[in-house]
């Protein structure tokens, strides 16, 4: 089971209620939120604000705009590298051994990043990129999430746990 806050494997979720949003939570991230079915629900929604939220919500106001956030950027191998490398590989017309010959890996190697089940290293996807004239790197923008519905800008649940 995976956690839907910290995206944790976990041997059993609960089903809490975090901020509006009913989850599967791992025990350590159900702490943060309402066991559902609790009977102390009140109010009609809006009124009854979560702790979390409050606090998520002073954090924020700590840490000033949410323009810290949108400058926070990371690079990432993207999600379908496997498809991308052995797609560009099919159209320069090489088999698996000839690609994994011409630069020096294993063709288990490569079989397995083709498969998406493994992640080259840097080095490694850096050489692909240039063996295969393709880009297999991503900028994200880290932390910035538009929240559906919600009012206004918010930080993620998953923010707030991992710092
Ligand atoms: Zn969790």
């Amino acid at each position: 089971m995976l956690c839907e806050l910290c995206g944790k494997d976990v041997p059993f979720t609960r089903s809490v209620v975090i901020g509006g949003a009913r989850l599967e939570a791992c025990p350590e991230c159900a702490k943060f939120g309402e066991e559902k079915g609790s009977s102390h629900s009140e109010g009609s929604a809006g009124g009854n604000r979560t702790v979390i939220e409050q606090r998520l919500e002073r954090r924020q106001k700590r840490m000033g705009t949410k323009d810290v956030y949108a400058q926070a950027k990371t690079v990432e191998i993207i999600e379908d590298y496997g498809k991308v490398i052995r797609e560009a590989r099919q159209s320069k017309g090489m088999d698996l051994d000839q690609f994994s010959d011409s630069i020096n890996e294993k063709k288990g190697t490569i079989a397995k990043i083709e498969s998406n089940k493994l992640i080259p290293d840097d080095k490694l996807a850096k050489k692909i990129e240039r063996a295969l004239d393709i880009k297999l790197f991503d900028t994200v923008s880290a932390g910035l999430v538009q929240s559906a519905g919600g009012s206004g800008n918010k930080m993620t649940l998953g923010d707030f746990l991992k710092k």
